[in-house]
């Protein structure tokens, strides 16, 4: 019971779930596609009295600077996440327009959705991958917003800047195309930023959350055009990010902390390259998908194997895919993390699973 009577669109929500919100215990953390590598931060602030700087310039000149974009193009947000929202809350009217999503993928698209009563148009990744952009276009009449994830969460699939640059054509004054480039670092040369200039209907999201390291932060990048931020820029928040956050971006998006990033994410790709020979070989696991990010998915023989690695707090992502239930999703963590993923496929081949 509810304090008073609900829109019908939030009665009926679920809460995320996450591992965490349900409070799992556990000792090796693989399920929400973090970083192994932590920093530690020494501040001192001395003006906190203040309000921030609504978009504070130093994060937003380097994040630039890293995108090769100008600055005006760059919009700063609480996490990627805050960037579909405004997207949702910014282009699409209530009860008339929709989001095109190419499922299975990303889950907050939806969430957002549903959260402002916005109708969602379902298309598939092997749409995405199949139809032509003009087929995706006429398919997407209703949507004020097509959103591509690529590397997509959490199937790991990848599409060519060049397709988007189709589908942004096929798009134009119509919708706009929104690439969530979360795990762009760990393929980098996939990234649609090289479009900006040339289509006033392409966004792109970015977050500090993934190969930066920086989930606790809380920092993401809407980058466009600027005439395209400029209406988004009327309904941010007026004080997104603290001075505290803004200080740590700053920091995170320094010359040598990119370098170490960069660093960082040739290793975990090569441990990913590892964890994959594993799978494949393993008896325990059915299908493999092979794509980019920190992350790989993969189908279960047995589904009871998830419940086994839980009780030895091996906490992994289980997701429902094409129809079934037993998926999984491990992120890329440090070497001694997936050596516990390798003793608990081994216990689960040992089993003879299949
Ligand atoms: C993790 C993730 C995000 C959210 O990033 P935050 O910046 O932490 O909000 C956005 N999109 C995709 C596809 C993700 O996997």
């Amino acid at each position: 019971m509810t304090v008073i009577s609900l829109p019908e669109n939030i009665e009926n929500l679920k809460a995320y779930s996450s591992a965490k919100s349900e409070k799992i215990v556990g000792s090796t953390w693989l399920n929400a596609n973090e970083s192994p590598y932590a920093q530690s931060f020494t501040l001192t602030l001395d003006d906190l009295n203040r309000y921030p700087d609504p978009q504070p310039v130093a994060v937003i000149n380097a994040y630039a600077a890293y995108a090769e974009l100008t600055s005006d193009q760059v919009l700063m947000t609480r996490g990627a996440d805050e960037g579909i929202e405004l997207l949702v809350r910014t282009f699409c009217g209530l009860k008339q327009d929709s989001i095109t999503i190419f499922t299975p993928t990303y889950g907050m698209y939806k969430v957002t959705a549903d959260t402002h009563n916005i109708a969602i148009n379902e298309l598939s990744q092997s749409d995405l991958q199949s139809l032509s952009a003009a087929e995706i276009a006429s398919r997407s009449a209703q949507s004020k917003l097509v959103f591509i994830c690529n590397p997509n969460n959490p199937t790991g699939a990848t599409i060519q800047p060049a397709k988007i640059a189709e589908i942004a054509t096929a798009l134009a004054g119509q919708a706009i195309v929104v690439v969530d480039e979360a795990y762009i670092e760990f393929s980098d040369a996939l990234t649609a930023c090289k479009l900006i200039n040339d289509f006033s209907n392409l966004v792109i999201l970015r977050t500090l959350s993934k190969a930066f390291a920086m989930a606790g932060l809380r920092s993401g990048f809407t980058l466009a055009q600027a005439k395209t931020l400029a209406p988004i820029r009327k309904v941010i928040a007026p004080y997104p990010v603290s001075t505290v956050v803004a200080s740590i971006a700053a920091r995170v998006l320094s010359p040598d902390s990119i370098t170490q990033m960069k660093r960082q994410v040739t290793i975990l790709n090569s441990a990913k390259a590892k964890l994959i020979g594993w799978l494949t070989n393993s008896n325990a696991v059915l299908t493999v998908l092979e794509g980019q990010g920190n992350f790989v998915t993969l189908k279960l023989a047995d589904v009871t194997a998830y419940e086994a690695a839980k009780t030895a707090g091996l906490i992994m992502r289980p997701f429902t895919l094409y129809g079934e239930s037993d998926w999984l999703r491990i992120s890329i963590g440090s070497e001694s993390e997936l050596d516990n993923v390798k003793l608990w496929l081994d216990s689960i081949a040992a089993k003879g699973t299949k």
